[in-house]
């Protein structure tokens, strides 16, 4: 995973665009990187603060400096990284309370502080209440930077505090073509599966998550069969070391897959096996497209949504999915 945004082509002009209002002196206290996930935002986050933090001058970070050695050690005493934790992800007032105690040293280094807050979004009542009253009053030379896939989640006067910068998706060509020079074969179908996500792509691609695609095409086919009870799928899927979302994703691009065909497209097949294609074929396509919006909400639910059985979720959906194929006969 490369570790500069220099190194990610759809984020250039944005590196570009704050490396110029720093060196005007127009970086604000706090900046709130808004944007879909896994565009980079974390790397850049990251690269802006260590840049900030960095004792050359200019917003890019020399990498040799002692501010830079300690960052690169993870013990830089100027600076402070908040993320979602525990099962309900959340982001406590606990957390929160560090960033006062920490405002309230004087910078070591002597070039200021940084305080980086990953998936603000996550912030429960109380510690977004508790952000605000810093953001309110900021520390002398301390730089916010959060990020946050959907800034309309956070509350409007921690919003109202922080200059938002939206991060762009890359265009599906420029994805692509990205994740082909990474050595990601299969390139289109990972990033349909992630939504436009070449991050994510990425690291789908570096974990193997290939491998699984036959054993998902089998079970599928297993359930129209009846061979596979889909309690018995939904249980097995859950128990691999993998989330549940690719699969969705990938079972999501199958009736994508189909509909194209139907259409006349020629696209991706050889991801799909074409003994499942054929048994979505003669399928009206309105009901192929409702069953593709189930699995994509499905797999967002996932991501967001706490306390959620997503066995039971599944062996609803694989009940669904034997309903709609053996509806064309
Ligand atoms: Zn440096």
């Amino acid at each position: 995973m490369p570790s500069s945004v220099l190194e990610y082509p759809w984020l250039q002009p944005i590196w570009a665009q704050l490396q110029q209002r720093y060196e005007q002196q127009r970086l604000p206290h706090a900046l709130l990187l808004g944007g879909a996930q896994g565009v980079g935002e974390r790397q850049l986050a990251q690269q802006l603060l260590q840049g900030f933090l960095c004792r050359e001058a200019g917003l890019q970070a020399c990498g040799q400096c002692r501010s830079c050695q300690l960052l690169a050690a993870g013990s830089h005493p100027d600076f402070l990284a908040l993320q979602p934790e525990g099962a309900q992800q959340s982001i406590r007032i606990d957390s929160v309370r560090q960033i006062s105690e920490f405002s309230a040293n004087t910078a070591q280094q002597g070039h200021g502080k940084a305080i980086l807050l990953e998936s603000a979004e996550r912030l429960n009542v109380q510690a977004a209440n508790a952000l605000l009253k810093n953001l309110e009053e900021p520390p002398a030379n301390t730089l916010f930077v959060l990020t946050c896939t959907h800034p309309q989640q956070l509350m409007a006067t921690i919003r109202s505090r922080c200059q938002l910068v939206k991060l762009p998706k890359p265009s599906t060509e420029q994805a692509i073509t990205w994740l082909t020079e990474q050595g990601v074969k299969q390139a289109a179908l990972l990033w349909f599966m992630t939504q436009g996500s070449p991050l994510q792509a990425l690291q789908w691609h570096e974990q193997d998550w290939q491998q699984y695609w036959p054993k998902w095409q089998q079970d599928l086919l297993a359930t129209l069969e009846a061979e596979q009870l889909p309690q018995q799928v939904a249980e097995r899927w859950q128990g691999w070391p993998l989330p549940l979302t690719p699969i969705l994703h990938w079972w999501a691009g199958l009736l994508h897959q189909c509909t194209r065909q139907q259409l006349g497209g020629q696209g991706e097949a050889s991801h799909y096996d074409e003994v499942l294609l054929q048994r979505l074929h003669r399928l009206p396509s309105e009901r192929l497209f409702a069953f593709y919006r189930q699995l994509l909400e499905l797999a967002a639910q996932l991501g967001s949504v706490a306390n959620f059985n997503p066995a039971m979720a599944i062996e609803a959906l694989l009940i669904d999915w034997v309903r709609l194929v053996k509806s064309q006969r």
